[in-house]
């Protein structure tokens, strides 16, 4: 914080200095400018922005507001206390008559002074350096009413001259920036008692102000930042935002706020690194392509900050002091601020107010920044206009040291280097495709190359031989020309010797000359005709020498050929060294594939190796459990065997497992027939020997076996043992009871359905059975299997087993609600002779136990079958049964009709004249006793007999 020149700590590769300095990236002009005086650093600075020293510094221009219709009252005491010196940008404060102090400023604009040279002359460079890259801040400052929120945030949509800083500066943005690559939001806040708001979705307050440890960054992340696209958007959105501002009133303007409004404008512009590029180092040249995108991000903060006045002049009472109090503290905290950056002092106190630390990154520092100071004529706020043109003061001696944000847009760059990977990567597809074919070309030439070498050295060799031969016979004639050549000269070197010996002999037979001229003459012939002999000879001899040398011509020519075709031969050799040299390279590179090949298959062999190792100690595994399965298997077979054995007459004796009607409350079996019951007994015994050898938890455990065959004679093992009394309860106590209602819910076949009910039926006649057998949910188990079969026997399994439980008074409730009763009298639909009496008998047990409990006292209302319709149907059907059935339903009207409740249902069903028919013609004579009864004791069946 204390660190650099502003408000934010610097960074190696800050740009120092104004925007327009030709700075890099990563290169620092000049160190943090702290002060106003000229340093060595700061004239640095000013030279590389080609601009004046105080282009560093915090602008200041003071505007006066002209008299407004309160001054013009206070006419009066009205008297200016400030005077204007455009010329030489100065500002006189008259204190009284005799005291007047001058002020410099950057510029003053006094109350003629029009909205677009204000703009101009504060605005327009800091948003030029924004467009350029850096961060900018525009505020204005001053009491209440000196026209802060007309200077800055007037609208003037109507009348573009009125229009204030926050739209001008939009529109230049907007005008100067292209749509295509850049793009410019907007955040608009408001501060007001130290809790952040978003003035364009009011519901956000209290928005936290994050720091950017790294980079020293200010945000708000919870402030919308909304794009723009055009002016007139603008002036929706700070229509928007103006008509949130919290505006509190005060003595002095109705119109001014007490927030500070903050419009920060986020813009973001692409550009490229191209100019930049020498300045990289090498490295950094291969890394950054020609072109680097890059986008340069600026942020710009127009501020109207709430009156400067103090608490006692504003008139603030009650809360509206607590709320000056922290007005005061962001402005007081701004001006330490402001005083600590303009004394260069260590410590600047920004974390003192949210309105300091909004600006850590944009006030001085490392932007670049104006203010507006507003004051108003009137002499009567002499002491504020006074403390407003003090700060202006002030803040002209903070600098800047502005510092450029730019950032590579690794989105553009990333799409173009997959666009350059992918141009490489088909070229190198391109590539390879030609060398395959340039070596296929070159395989080619090389097999022609071989042959036609193999031709021609064929051809050279027999031509070689052919020349060998001639040269031979040419020689061995050479050679015999040479002798007869020789043999020749003998001759002729005899023949001269004889010459020579015939002229001695002349020169000494000179004397005999005469005498032998005859001789002589003789001799002249002879040796005329050696002569010419000779010459003939000679001339033959010529001829000889000239056969000869046109054979030796002959002979040297054909050596020259054989010197060609040798060296043309050598040629030859030589090209098809090379192409042996190229095979055997291509013949190394697919040797390298094969060994790598090679490699592979070995890692593969040896993976085989380690998986067949895996799946032989698997195949031992599943050995191991077929062993054992087998074993299972075996005892299951046993089991079937003997279980089997004992089921041969089931069929026959199922009838025995349901208790028929004869007596309610009667806990034993009757059997059909003698024989039966023998074959019963029998069976019985076998299956208690069973029992006894496999004991009751394996069998029951069977009752989950995955072999539907075996689960069925488990069933009927548990149905028989369920028949006898003492086994009953030990099956529930062994789980029997839960595997049984498990094989109703789950099983779909109807053998298991039957069996089941059957077996349920038998564990339902034990009384302390029933209440389990309720309490687990069986009586709604047996209506689902009520509804889904229509096999007559499974039916009539199921109706004994309600019938059984019906026989319960302490479950008749729990059995309606479970949908027991109308399952029971659904199964009347089936019509099965074996069936009904089931139905029949269950409806009688309900009716009597009821019927007892009621005249006991011990419940009263009207009887829970009426409601399923049980009446109804008695009413309906009493006589169409056989008799056994006849005498349940009757026995059940009959204990209906003596419950009084139940009254008016029996006569709106037509039951009188059912109990009077019972009355007198039942053969019963309980059933006729207990109708009689009901229609003496009863007044209104009397009534209605009557
Ligand atoms: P502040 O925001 O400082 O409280 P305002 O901007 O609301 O003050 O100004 C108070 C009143 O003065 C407004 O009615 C405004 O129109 C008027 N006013 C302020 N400055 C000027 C100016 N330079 N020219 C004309 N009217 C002005
Ligand atoms: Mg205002």
């Amino acid at each position: 914080m204390a660190t650099g020149g502003g408000w934010a700590p610097a960074r190696s590769v800050e740009r120092h200095g104004a925007p327009r300095g030709g700075g890099t990236r990563s290169k620092s002009v000049a160190p943090g400018l702290r002060r106003p005086s000229p340093s060595p650093a700061r004239s640095r600075a000013a030279t590389d922005n080609g601009g004046s020293a105080d282009s560093c510094r915090v602008r200041v221009a003071v505007r006066l507001r002209p008299n407004n219709s309160e001054d013009l009252a206070h006419g009066s005491d009205f008297d200016s206390c400030v005077e204007l010196q455009p010329e030489s940008k100065r500002l006189k404060l008259k204190k009284n008559n005799w005291s007047c102090e001058s002020y410099k400023f950057d510029e003053v604009f006094s109350e003629n002074a029009s909205q677009k040279r204000v703009y101009e002359v504060v605005a327009k460079p800091v948003v030029e350096s924004v467009l350029e890259g850096y961060n900018g801040t525009v505020m204005a400052y001053g009491q209440t009413g000196t026209g802060k929120t007309y200077t800055v945030g007037r609208l003037g949509k109507d009348d573009p001259s009125e229009r204030g800083i926050m739209v001008r500066a939009l529109e230049h943005i907007l005008s100067s920036m292209s749509f295509e690559t850049d793009r410019v939001a907007i955040s608009y806040l408001q501060l007001y008692l130290e809790s952040v708001q978003d003035l364009l979705a009011p519901e956000k307050t209290n928005i936290p102000i994050v720091e950017d440890a790294k980079t020293g960054e200010v945000s708000l992340p919870g402030a919308a930042i909304v794009e723009i696209k055009d002016l007139e958007h603008v002036f929706h959105l700070l229509q928007i935002g103006e008509a949130n501002r919290h505006a509190a009133n005060t003595k002095m303007n109705t119109e001014s706020s007490r927030s500070h409004a903050i419009l920060i404008i986020h813009l973001q512009r692409s550009s490229r690194i191209k100019e930049e590029k020498s300045s990289l180092s090498n490295d950094m040249h291969d890394i950054f392509p020609d072109d680097l995108p890059l986008v340069l991000k600026s942020k710009l903060l127009i501020v109207d900050l709430a009156g400067s006045e103090r608490i006692d002049k504003s008139g603030s009472e009650g809360h509206m002091i607590e709320e000056a109090k922290f007005i005061n503290l962001s402005l007081t905290s701004l001006g330490k601020c402001i005083n600590a950056l303009a004394e260069n002092s260590p410590h600047i106190p920004t974390r003192d107010s949210k309105l300091t630390r909004i600006f850590r990154d944009s006030f001085g520092g490392t932007a670049r920044t104006s203010l507006v100071v507003t004051i108003g004529p009137s002499s009567r706020h002499y002491s504020e206009t006074s403390s407003t043109i003090m700060f202006g003061q002030r803040a002209m001696k903070v600098v800047n040291t502005i510092k450029l944000k730019e950032e590579v847009d690794y989105k553009i760059l990333y799409k173009k280097m997959e666009r350059e990977v992918d141009q490489l990567t088909s070229e190198m597809e391109r590539q390879q495709k030609l060398i395959k074919s340039e070596k296929m070309q070159l395989d080619k030439k090389l097999k022609e190359s071989e042959g036609s070498f193999h031709d021609l050295r064929m051809t050279s060799n027999i031509r070689i031989e052919n020349l060998e031969k001639e040269k031979c016979e040419l020689e061995s004639t050479v050679k015999t020309l040479m002798r007869d050549l020789e043999e020749e000269r003998g001759q002729k070197n005899m023949l001269s010797e004889q010459i020579a010996e015939l002229e001695k002999l002349l020169d000494e037979n000179k004397q005999q000359q005469l005498e032998n001229l005859s001789r002589t003459k003789v001799l002249t012939d002879t040796t005329k005709e050696h002569e010419k002999k000779m010459e003939e000879l000679l001339r033959q001899l010529q001829e000889e020498r000239h056969c000869s040398s046109s054979l030796k011509d002959r002979m040297s020519i054909l050596q020259q050929e054989l010197c060609d075709a040798q060296s043309s031969t050598q040629l030859q050799e030589s090209m098809a060294r090379e192409l042996e040299k190229k095979l055997t390279e291509v013949t190394e590179e697919f040797t390298c594939q094969v060994q790598s090949l090679k490699e592979k298959i070995s890692e593969l062999i040896s993976e085989k190796e380690v998986i067949y190792k895996e799946l032989k100690s698997t195949q031992e595994k599943v050995q191991q459990e077929m062993w054992q399965r087998q074993g299972l298997e075996d005892q299951i077979l046993r089991l079937k065997q003997s279980t089997s054995d004992n089921f041969a007459e089931e069929s026959k004796t199922s009838d025995c497992m349901v208790r028929t009607g004869s007596g309610l409350g009667n806990a034993t079996f009757v059997s059909k027939s003698g024989k039966i019951r023998e074959a019963l007994s029998g069976q019985r015994g076998t299956i208690s020997k069973i029992f006894e050898e496999v004991g009751l938890p394996n069998v029951l455990a069977l009752l989950k076996s995955e072999d539907l065959d075996v689960q069925i004679h488990a069933v009927k093992v548990v149905a028989n043992l369920a028949a006898e009394d003492i086994n009953q309860e030990k099956i529930v106590e062994e789980g029997g009871l839960d595997a049984l209602l498990s094989l109703l819910e789950t099983s779909e076949n109807t053998t298991i359905y039957r069996v089941t009910a059957g077996a349920v039926a038998n564990l339902a006649m034990n009384g302390s059975n029933q209440g389990v057998i309720m309490n687990k949910g069986g009586a709604r188990l047996l209506a689902n299997v009520a509804s889904k079969t229509e096999d007559p026997q499974t039916l009539r399994m199921v109706a004994g087993a309600i019938a059984n439980l019906c026989g319960n008074e302490k479950l008749h409730l729990m059995l309606k609600q479970d949908g027991g009763i109308k399952a029971l009298l659904g199964m009347v639909r089936s019509g099965h002779a074996d069936v009904i009496p089931q139905i029949a008998r269950g409806i009688a047990n309900f009716a009597k136990c009821e019927s007892r409990v009621i005249s006991q006292g011990h419940r009263k209302g009207r009887s829970l079958l009426i409601e399923d319709g049980v009446l109804t149907w008695m009413v309906a059907n009493s006589t169409r049964f056989s008799a056994s059935t006849r005498r349940h339903i009757e026995l059940a009207f009959c204990h209906l009709a003596q419950n009084e409740d139940n009254t008016c249902d029996i006569i709106a069903s037509g039951g009188i004249k059912e109990l009077l028919r019972i009355s007198r013609e039942s053969p019963r004579d309980d059933a006729r006793n207990l109708a009689k009864k009901a229609l003496d004791s009863n007044p209104a069946f009397l009534r209605e007999v009557q």
